[in-house]
């Protein structure tokens, strides 16, 4: 029996006011391990009426919790986080079983997501005001802040604690109460996460878990007058249509979308360290991560070893299951990712690309999602694969020679969340991060997300800014008070 059809079948129940439930129409949903396309649990799939009870039910929670100090919520906060690290193990193969990544990464993601807890469970004791001068000499100014209200989260499958943990964590924090909606295929993990809430004394009606219909869901939280925030990760179609809908309201919205990332390499920098780094980076997660490296821009001096090492290190990657031992690469998330992989591979090589290697399905496996590691050269500038949002494991290598131009090739995209660019030149990094239009530039730094600091998109990769005190400030409203004294 392998590892994943071991994983036992289970029901799980949506969370709302307190209350594990059932779907009021009593409907079900399956979830399926991309690595075996088996079932491994059903979850109540609800609508627009247990959407409606969780936000009333999250709006009733917010009176009193709005009014407990930063201190209390911290503390519910902080045991979340210690909660998470003590189960990291069984939470990490419940992700590694609905989303595929490999074992160490799903570690990676709990851990991470802990730390974001964590550090908001501090930052929520940050939420300054202001004391500012008066011009007339009777009277005082000041600002304080408040909570922005009931806040409806909705989030993406490849990372479904994570990006869960960045609206959560802040949100309550500030004083908001929360719905939640994960993404239909990958709710297990999240439900983990919300038993930790729960354990460590959430009180009720504070954090809300609604599974179900996407459209029911999000028409609730864009006509439901209580809910004064909808944060958002996942596309930038979808987060589109959310905008356009949130202005008869005008609701506060965060923004998290897609990506389209330039990898730039000058020539001082050593191509064999680099295009390692580079292979992990690319096909961390298969590639289907925001803010993965989808466009390699390598210096001409260099770009032949670079493909050189990047070729062999994808070659070497060993692709499986994600839950067995030493597996580096998982299946992608489902058939329908490794299909638009496929033809925008097709795409390219109809255009002239040279395929390095991968570029299809790997057979060794008879079920799953498995498409090999890719590497292509000689790729065309009109190939789709340069201008759609890949989230896949495809790494294009191109070759520039001039700083301005590959400044001008990296920002060629509608897209601007993440950018990286390798140099041992103090200048040549500075010109870069205030010449590219990106939200997140990693400079020699791959993985460059952190809770402490700012992550989020310019242009259509989004609006605002989550982690960090601007992450806080995203579910703050400022009031400001101003006081004429007596005579
Ligand atoms: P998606 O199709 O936009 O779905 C994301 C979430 O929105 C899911 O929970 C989905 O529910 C829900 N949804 C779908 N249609 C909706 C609608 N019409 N109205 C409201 N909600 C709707 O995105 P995805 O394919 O899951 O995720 C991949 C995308 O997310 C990529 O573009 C990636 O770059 C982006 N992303 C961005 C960040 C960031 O921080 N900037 C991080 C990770 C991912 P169902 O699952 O029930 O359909």
């Amino acid at each position: 029996m392998s590892t994943a059809t071991a994983t036992a079948r289970s029901y799980k129940q949506m969370y709302i006011d307190g209350q594990w439930c059932d779907a009021l129409s009593g409907k079900r949903l399956r979830v399926i391990n991309p690595a075996t396309e088996e079932v491994i649990a059903e979850v109540a799939f609800g609508g627009r009426e247990e959407t409606r009870r969780a936000i009333a039910a999250a709006h009733t929670a917010m009176q009193s919790w709005m009014k407990t100090t930063a201190y209390d919520r911290a503390k519910v906060l902080k045991r979340t986080a210690d909660l998470m690290r003590e189960r990291v193990d069984t939470l990490a193969r419940t992700l590694t079983s609905e989303q595929g990544k490999p074992l160490a990464e799903a570690r990676g993601e709990i851990l991470h997501s802990a730390d974001t807890f964590e550090w908001f469970a501090e930052e929520g004791k940050r939420a300054y005001g202001q004391v500012i001068p008066n011009s007339l000499p009777g009277k005082r100014h000041l600002t304080i802040k408040h909570p922005v209200g009931v806040v409806g989260a909705i989030g993406p499958w490849n990372f479904p604690v994570t990006l869960q943990a960045r609206k959560i964590a802040p949100a309550l924090a500030a004083g908001c109460t929360v719905v939640c909606k994960p993404a239909s295929q990958t709710p297990l993990s999240l439900i983990g996460v919300f038993e930790c809430l729960i354990e460590a004394g959430a009180p009720k009606g504070i954090v809300n878990l609604v599974m179900g219909s996407a459209s029911e869901i999000s028409d609730e939280f864009l006509e439901n007058p209580l809910v004064r925030k909808i944060s958002f990760t996942g596309s930038t179609e979808v987060g589109k249509q959310i905008m356009r809908r949130a202005a008869d309201h005008l609701k506060r919205l965060s923004l998290e979308l897609g990506g389209h990332a330039p990898f730039i390499v000058f020539p001082d920098a050593d191509p064999e360290v680099v295009a390692k780094a580079a292979v992990i980076g690319k096909f961390r997660n298969n590639g289907q991560v925001c803010i993965s490296p989808s466009r390699f821009f390598v210096h001409k001096d260099i770009e032949k070893r670079f493909t050189e090492v990047a070729v062999e290190s994808a070659k070497a990657l060993k692709l499986g299951n994600g839950l067995d031992p030493g597996v580096e690469i998982g299946p992608m998330f489902e058939k329908k990712a490794m299909d638009n992989t496929i033809a925008l591979v097709q795409d390219a090589a109809s255009r002239g690309a040279d395929i390095l290697t991968g570029g299809k399905r790997c057979d060794r496996f008879e079920k799953g999602y498995f498409f090999e590691p890719t590497v292509l050269r000689g790729i065309s500038s009109d190939a789709k694969l340069l201008h759609e949002e890949p989230f896949a494991p495809v790494m294009p290598i191109l070759d520039f020679s001039k700083l301005d131009e590959v400044i001008a090739q990296a920002n060629n995209t509608r897209y601007g969340l993440a950018a990286y660019v390798f140099t041992n030149d103090l200048s040549v990094a500075f010109k870069m991060g205030e010449g590219l239009e990106a939200g997140i530039i990693g400079i020699n730094d791959p993985v460059p997300a952190t809770p402490q600091c700012p992550f989020g998109g310019m242009k259509e990769s989004g609006l605002g800014r989550e982690l960090a005190h601007e992450g806080l400030e995203a579910y703050l409203e400022t009031k400001y008070l101003s006081i004429k004294l007596r005579d």
